[in-house]
């Protein structure tokens, strides 16, 4: 932190804060990882359970332990946030059920790859995922005293383990604020707002940890989830009525809501492999079409990598993308 960040953002936030004080529970609210923590568990267990929650599902938690949606008391809802929440909660509990229990050293030791396929078979991608469970449990079993790391990096060792979980599963299952939490929808909102101009999550958790106070950092993901689940969508986001609209481009109509697509002729062209283009250049010419250009561009072979990348091909070079074939 650091820099001053975007003109008016505590403002916003702070009427983000109220909307969502006064409004309706967000599916955040009734989802968050912690809820799947078996409460009867030792807290070392209960933070296994929020990061194989997070690692099951990618979902965002409703808050940290005791925290803000504790205290309205809407932790009743065992499912998550995403579309097949409820899936992924009853992986959970189909893994708590599981003799021994979901600890680290039940997976590592007495629990066969399997059957936590078996209980996680609903999940998407459950085979991938099983198998990357068993081995998470096996490091967490081993290398960290059957606990899950205490801090983002060691987290983001583990298989299957990515920036995003890590920092939710610090500020989750450790009550520690050490990154702000972005996912789809903090990404979505912090970059309608004009807060950032990222193209992907983990650059906007770079950018607005540069200004954002840490004391904000818990919360944030919970607060803009809730009001991106809400008001926020994806797709049609309710303006009419929005109490940062007069802070908001989007909303003054200043920008588009998401990015603009590339025309898909521009796309399917920029895919196009240089050298094939290039031995297409060479039949036409070979035939007598295309003129001179098709002739000079024949002669001239196939454009460079540098070329085909600033002409907004990116992607492999074209000579790692033969090799693959
Ligand atoms: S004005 Fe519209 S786009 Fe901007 S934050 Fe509100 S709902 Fe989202």
């Amino acid at each position: 932190m650091g820099a001053a960040g975007p003109a008016g953002w505590q403002d916003v936030l702070n009427l983000i804060k109220a909307e969502r004080r006064a409004g309706p529970p967000a599916p955040v609210d009734t989802a968050g990882a912690e809820v799947l923590a078996d409460p009867a568990a030792s807290e070392r267990d209960k933070r296994f359970h929020v990061l194989i929650a997070l690692f099951l599902s990618r979902w965002v938690p409703a808050a940290t332990p005791g925290g803000r949606a504790a205290a309205r008391g809407r932790l009743t809802d065992p499912c998550c946030s995403q579309t097949k929440d409820p899936v992924t909660a009853q992986a959970v509990r189909n893994l708590q059920a599981l003799p021994g229990g979901l600890t680290p050293e039940n997976l590592a030791l007495n629990v066969s790859e399997a059957a936590i396929d078996a209980a996680i078979a609903k999940v998407g991608f459950h085979a991938t995922k099983a198998k990357r469970m068993k081995a998470l449990a096996q490091m967490c079993h081993e290398k960290h005293g059957g606990d899950i790391p205490p801090d983002a990096a060691q987290l983001m060792e583990l298989p299957g383990i990515g920036p995003k979980m890590a920092f939710i599963a610090m500020n989750v299952a450790w009550g520690k604020a050490a990154g702000v939490g972005v996912d789809t929808h903090v990404h979505r909102l912090c970059n309608r707002l004009g807060w950032v101009d990222t193209k992907n999550p983990e650059k906007t958790r770079l950018a607005v940890e540069q200004w954002l106070p840490i004391e904000e950092w818990i919360d944030f993901n919970p607060t803009l989830v809730g009001f991106a689940q809400l008001r926020c969508r994806p797709i049609g986001p309710t303006c009419d009525g929005c109490p940062v609209r007069h802070r908001c481009p989007v909303g003054r109509g200043e920008k588009p809501p998401n990015p603009p697509k590339q025309p898909k002729k521009e796309r399917n062209a920029a895919k196009e492999v240089p050298a094939k283009a290039a031995k297409k250049r060479g039949k036409a010419a070979a035939e007598g079409k295309g003129g001179v250009k098709a002739v000079k561009a024949a002669k001239a072979g196939p454009p460079s990598f540098d070329a085909f990348r600033f002409s907004g091909g990116g992607g492999r070079p074209p000579e790692k993308k033969k090799a693959k074939q």
